[in-house]
């Protein structure tokens, strides 16, 4: 599996700040926990968004499912 690395900073603040807030903590079990050192890179097609819950400091990974469909940020 090839992990290519893509810039997390490049998104617009509001993207950003959602990305960090909207999170899933499989050790907290529970979701919006936040993360902290965002990652994001892409694998097999699938761009993820890797970071450290800010709860717990365990790993936290948010997938995006499409990319390309940008409808849900204009209007
Ligand atoms: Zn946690």
């Amino acid at each position: 599996m090839e992990r290519q690395e893509r810039d997390f900073y490049q998104r617009d603040a509001e993207d950003q700040a959602s990305f960090l807030e909207q999170t899933w903590c499989n050790n907290c079990q529970q979701v919006d926990l936040g993360m902290k050192d965002p990652v994001e890179y892409e694998l097999d097609g699938v761009i993820m968004i890797e970071g450290k819950c800010k709860k717990c400091g365990e790993s936290v990974t948010t997938e995006l499912a499409d990319e390309d469909d940008d409808s849900e940020w204009i209007d």
